[in-house]
Order: structure tokens, then sequence, then C-alpha cells
């Protein structure tokens, strides 16, 4: 059964434990009874007039806390802005501005952060006391405050994008997108009330927000916060079999880089082969899914966590402005290096951008089609031999965000004349599945004559039994037009030269996919999503160390 919207699911739920944290656990009654408190405080603020869609920036640490700040915005008529305390001061400064926040509200814990920045724009700051959402409350729901009418087509949240190829923009989704995306997750992961997913994401992205912990919440499941991410804590809630309200952890979600830390605490901690068994039968028979997703998840990763828990990572594509948008299936083969098929809302497609006409393109795959018009000649073949159509993403449907706040302009700018939102990423189509090449405008090398993804040449590289990070990226070249260079990362010890690793890769790899320059580093500087700014990546490489 699917809820009208996400503050009535709250109250279906009353007694099941909706979030253990820190402080303990927390039942959907008191979630939504604390909220409802909160929700009295904030209008307190506007002389008990409705919020009426104004943003709310807040700055809260991820437990209970955050929850019930969330709603309490939501039953207040106001569009959450969630901000992370890994912001250094003039990017809080930059979102509280550009949102337009009329509020801020955060903990005693974080207002030494986030005051002064509210102070000095004028902006009245609400400091939370731990009872306001901790306190005791009422023993039944007091459905007073829920918001009913015309929900669906509000503004709910707005969340910044990760800023990788530009200023973080700001997205808005409303609850009716917000509602689409979870009941697609629902649908195609089978989110149950029985089960319990473990929260170690930042909670300023979709990721961390929309799939961690808005889903189980709309579904009566719970979410289990830590406050951060730390390997070793992981590993014992995984392996850990106390239940909490009734639910064992049974479901994990992160990016890339977290499991290939989990992996590397594993390495570290050189167990006995009575241990590792352990871990291997709790991981194998207690948990029903691991999904890995906003970055480009590694092979070497994917293969070593099959052989320590015995999961094959099921990895998705998503983005601020779509959602989720493609899945590897719950059932059925998962193939690495690809990213599955359509949610059951969205829709996608591959077009063939024509470059001498901008508003002209060929579509070349629907949804899992490919279509007899598919022009040939733009087409990837990759290291077996095979051949799959490739061009830009597309993505239509109920999940797609409204707007970029108060960029009427860009936002019409990003969605072709029919409505497909163009999401700025190349894909490949083969074997009924999709594959994501990079994004157009830094990923895709242009290099005498070839299209190279940069993505490619990274799975590529990966296979070195040496290499354990790579990033590849196109430099200017007088004579191929850009030619492909990748900074590399080796095993700690580890001497790899540029003669070696191309003899290497000739064995590996197309000849023109081939880096004809390396730099090495000592850590790939990836954010808390697991993502490489490359533009931040080839001035700090390429133009300040060659200077
Ligand atoms: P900005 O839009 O500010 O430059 P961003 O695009 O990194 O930042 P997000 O919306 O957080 O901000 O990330 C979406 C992007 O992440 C996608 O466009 C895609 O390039 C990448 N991505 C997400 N999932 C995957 C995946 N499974 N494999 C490869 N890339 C992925
Ligand atoms: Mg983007």
């Amino acid at each position: 059964s699917m809820h009208p919207d996400v503050i009535t699911a709250l109250c279906e739920y009353e007694d099941r434990t909706a979030i253990q944290d820190v402080h303990g656990e927390h039942t959907y009654l008191n979630l939504y009874n604390r909220s409802l408190a909160l929700q009295s405080k904030i209008l307190k603020t506007t002389s008990n007039r409705s919020l009426k869609e104004a943003r709310v920036a807040f700055l809260c640490p991820n437990d209970i806390s955050y929850v019930v700040t969330l709603y309490a915005i939501w039953l207040s008529g106001g569009v959450a802005v969630p901000l992370s305390k890994t912001h250094p001061a003039p990017e809080l400064e930059y979102f509280i501005q550009d949102s337009e926040s009329s509020l801020v509200i955060t903990t005693e814990a974080l207002e030494d952060k986030i005051k002064p920045v509210a102070e000095q724009y004028s902006i009245s700051c609400l400091t939370l006391e731990d009872g306001d959402f901790l306190g005791e409350t009422e023993p039944d729901i007091k459905k007073k405050g829920l918001v009913k009418k015309d929900i669906l087509r509000r503004r709910a949240l707005m969340i910044y994008t990760s800023g990788t190829t530009g200023r973080p923009k700001g997205v808005v989704h409303t609850f009716g997108s917000l509602h689409s995306q979870m009941k697609d997750m629902i649908r195609a992961w089978e989110w149950t009330e029985n089960d319990c997913v473990l929260h170690v994401l930042p909670l300023h992205h979709v990721h961390g927000i929309v799939n961690v912990l808005m889903t189980p919440l709309f579904c009566g499941a719970t979410c289990y916060m830590l406050p951060e991410f730390n390997a070793r804590n992981v590993w014992k809630c995984l392996m850990s079999s106390v239940p909490i309200g009734g639910n064992r952890v049974n479901m994990f979600m992160a990016v890339p880089t977290i499991y290939a830390k989990l992996i590397e605490e594993y390495e570290e901690a050189d167990y006995s082969s009575f241990i590792t068994d352990a871990i291997k039968t709790v991981c194998s028979s207690c948990i029903r899914l691991m999904v890995s997703g906003s970055a480009a998840l590694p092979q070497p990763v994917m293969d070593r966590w099959t052989e320590i828990t015995g999961h094959v990572l099921l990895e998705r594509y998503g983005m601020t402005e779509t959602g989720m948008a493609l899945t590897n299936p719950l059932h059925g083969e998962r193939k690495p290096g690809a990213v599955g098929t359509p949610f059951p809302s969205v829709k996608a497609r591959l077009v063939k951008l024509n470059e001498d006409e901008p508003s002209g393109y060929d579509v070349l795959v629907e949804g899992v089609k490919v279509l007899p018009a598919g022009k040939r000649e733009v087409s990837n073949v990759s290291a077996d031999g095979k051949e799959g159509l490739q061009g830009e993403l597309q993505i239509k449907g109920s999940s797609l965000f409204k707007e970029y706040w108060n960029k009427p302009e860009e936002t019409a700018k990003e969605f072709t004349q029919d409505g497909w939102f163009k999401t700025g990423d190349t894909a490949c189509f083969r074997d009924g599945v999709y594959k994501i090449m990079g994004r157009t405008s830094v990923d895709i090398i242009k290099s005498g004559g070839y299209k190279i993804s940069a993505l490619d040449v990274e799975r590529h590289l990966l296979k070195h039994p040496l290499i354990t990070d790579v990033a590849v990226l196109g430099l200017p070249d007088m004579t191929w037009g850009e030619k492909v260079a990748a900074v590399i990362v080796v095993k700690e010890k580890c001497d790899l030269d540029l003669q070696t690793l191309k003899s290497w890769a000739r064995k590996e790899m197309p000849p023109y996919q081939i880096p004809t320059v390396v730099e090495f580093m000592d850590k790939m500087p990836r954010n808390a999503m697991g993502k490489v700014n490359k533009k931040d990546l080839m001035k700090e490489v390429f133009i300040d160390r060659q200077s």
C-alpha cells in the first residue's frame, strides 16, 4: 500500500522504530509528535503563518535531530534546504544566500558554524535544545498538523548538486517528484516495513536523504543512522545480530569509496579463516541488499566485495535532478560496469546530438529498445570487441526536479523541446543494459577522431594489479586535439613506471585509449560522495605542478 504523502506515512506506523541513532530508538510516534512540537516553535517565528514554500536551511548532525527538523519544516509549509558540517563557511554562506532562506535551524553542537552566517545576513537562527528532538511526547498521534491539500505539487526540498562541473546548483523537488522516486525504489528493490537500512552517508545529497532516509520512513522500515562513516563501526553494525525495533540491519547503501575503505579495513585486520568465514556467512544470510551509486563502481571493488561478503553489489545511476534513474536488477544478473535499466516510472533514452544543428538529434535507444533509425556510426566498441550504441542519456518522468532555484533560463536549457532532461552524461547501450561512459563535457576525450570515454580507460587501468585508484582526463594536444592523461595512485611502497605501464596496457586496451601522460599521486582527491572534480585535478596536477 502506498501513502498519499511522506507526512501521513509517518502516522501509519506508530509504535514501530523509525530511527535508531546514538541516542537510542525512536518510534514513528515520537518522530511525528516531536516534529509537530517543533512546527509550533517554527511558526512562532512567523506569527503562526504557514511558511508558504519559504526556504529553511538546516544544519544538524546525522541523527534524530535532523529527521525531526526535516519533518517540522514540512509541517510548517517550508522548503527544506539541508546543509552539511563539512561545508566551509563561504560555501554555507553561498547556500543560504542563493536559496534566499528566511530561517536557519541548527543544534547546540553545530551552532558555532552557522549562527554567525545567519546573523551576518540578518536571518533568524533557531537553535534546538535536546528536548526538541529527544523529548517525551503524547502517547498518541494528534493528526492536527497534517498537510494534505495539493501537497504533491508543493516544493519540498532543495538540494545542491555536488558542484563537480561548476558552482553547485539548487535543485528543487516537489513532494510529488520525491514521492515518485521513493515509490520507484520501493518497487524495484522491494522495500518492506521489515527492512532496516544502515545509514552512513552525508545528508545533503539525494543518496543520503531520499534513498536511505526518506524511503525507509515512507514504507515503515527502520533507518539506523551512524553519526558519520567509520569503517570499523560499519563492520560492527553489519555483523551485529541485535535487532532494532524488531528488525536487524538487512540493507546497506553507500558510494564506491566507502566500499573501498571497508575492504581496506578488512584486509588490514588480517583475520583468520575462521573469522572470514563467519563474516561471509553473516553478511550473505542476514543482509538482503547492498547498493552502490553516486560514482562509477570499480570492478576490483565489486569483485573483492563479493569474495568477502558473498554479495554482488547492485549498482544504480542517479542525479540530483532526476533522482534514481537506472538500476541493475534486484533479481537477475548484475553486470559489472553497467547500471541496468530504467526504474519503473522513469523513461530513458540515448540520443545522438547533431553537432551541426544543435536543435536536431537522432534517438538511438528508447527504454530498452534500439530504434531502427539508430545511426550505426555512433557506436562504441569495447575491449571485448562488442559494439554498443553511444549517445547522450536523457530522462523523462514524474521523478524529475521542478527547477533550478531562481534560474529559469538554466532550467529551460537543460530540457529538450519535447520535455526530456539532458543529463549531460554519455551512456552506451548494449545487451539490454545501459553503461555510463562519463560526463560529456569532461570525460569524453576527443583524440585523433576517436571519442574516448575516461570512465572506460579508468575501468581498464584498474585491472592493473598495482593500481588502486585512477582518474583519466584529456589534455590539450597540438596534433591529436586532446591526449589521454592518467592520474594514478599505486599500492603502498610500489613503483610503476610509464614504460612498464604502457607495455602492460598494449595487451589490455585499444591503442588509442592508452594514456600518453601519467602522473602519480599518494591519494586521489575524492569528496564524501566518492567523486573526483576533474577540473580541479587538472589544475592541481597538470598546471600548478608543472609551473
Ligand atoms: P554538478 O552537477 O554540480 O556538476 P554532480 O553532477 O556531480 O555535480 P550530482 O547530481 O550529485 O552532482 O551527481 C550526478 C552525477 O553523478 C551524474 O551526472 C553522473 O555523472 C554521476 N553518477 C551517478 N551515479 C553514477 C554511476 N553509477 N556511475 C557513474 N557515474 C555516476
Ligand atoms: Mg550534475
